[in-house]
């Protein structure tokens, strides 16, 4: 978790854990927190050497019951509504210095980069598993749906659309197992889940919108999925860093 100044610039967090005998005293907050009514452990980026950039970044665990963590409210998203996102706060939250993740403080922002590619991987598999259901819904519908006396498959401009889409879906599936793989092989480059991440949510959230469009007024409305699935589409883009911090990723083993 990272200070409520800090996002996408992870070694300027501002959360401190500073230490006091056997403890690290605890302080700060995290603005966004996926499932943060349901965790009763947080893994927290903080900083146990403030005069320090990235080399003073740890990873320290705190159970929620510990006095001074608090929950804020949980934040109104524009998707994902099944899901929860929260701000999570800690005032002198005081842990155990054997509640430090790995041998010696200071790793935690390389302990980050490593996880950071596999959540990215995850979230790249969701991207294409969003699209190709859109088309799937997408394809159902205009093969019921009638106009001017047709069902809209039948137009052509109907079917070369759905046609460019499920190939854009086999593209954006070949690039995530591409990335799946090589991590399964032990390549755990950040560059190519950042790849994979970038392909599957930019393309992913497009071919989403693409879709909405065969439901027209229907495609706007909650009720049908295809409208739950545009609003909670377009956060692939932001959460498990941006497409514009892929890129600075994928840029850097240029
Ligand atoms: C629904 C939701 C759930 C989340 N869940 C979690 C969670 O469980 N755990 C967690 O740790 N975080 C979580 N996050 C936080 C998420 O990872 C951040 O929102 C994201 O990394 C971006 O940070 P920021 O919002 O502070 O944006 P900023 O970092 O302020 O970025 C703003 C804009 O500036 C751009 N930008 C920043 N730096 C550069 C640069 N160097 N070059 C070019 N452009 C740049 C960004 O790409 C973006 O477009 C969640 C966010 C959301 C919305």
């Amino acid at each position: 978790m990272h200070g409520t100044h800090t996002g996408s610039d992870l070694q300027a967090v501002k959360t401190t854990a500073l230490r006091d005998g056997d403890h690290y005293v605890i302080n700060g907050s995290k603005t966004f927190i996926s499932n943060g009514s349901h965790c009763d452990l947080v893994v927290v980026v903080a900083k146990t050497d403030p005069s320090q950039g990235a080399a003073g970044v740890s990873l320290i665990v705190v159970e929620t019951g510990t006095p001074g963590f608090e929950r804020g409210r949980v934040l109104e998203k524009v998707g994902q509504h099944g899901q929860d996102t929260r701000e999570l706060f800690f005032a002198d939250v005081r842990v155990p210095v054997t509640n430090l993740l790995g041998a010696q403080e200071g790793l935690g922002f390389y302990q980050l980069m490593e996880q950071l590619a596999r959540e990215r991987l995850a979230i790249a598999s969701v991207c294409a598993g969003m699209a190709e259901a859109a088309v799937l819904e997408a394809v159902k519908y205009v093969k019921q749906r009638q106009a001017f006396g047709r069902e809209l498959w039948k137009y052509q401009h109907t079917r070369f659309e759905l046609a460019e889409l499920k190939a854009e879906v086999l593209s954006i599936k070949t690039t995530v197992d591409h990335a799946v793989q090589a991590y399964i092989d032990g390549n755990n480059s950040p560059d190519i889940a950042s790849m994979a991440k970038l392909v599957a949510a930019d393309k992913g959230v497009a071919v989403v919108d693409k879709c909405v469009q065969f439901f027209g007024g229907y495609g706007y409305m909650m009720e049908y999925p295809i409208a739950r699935a545009y609003a909670a589409a377009r956060v692939n883009k932001i959460y498990g860093g941006t497409s514009e911090i892929m890129k600075e990723i994928i840029s850097r083993a240029m």
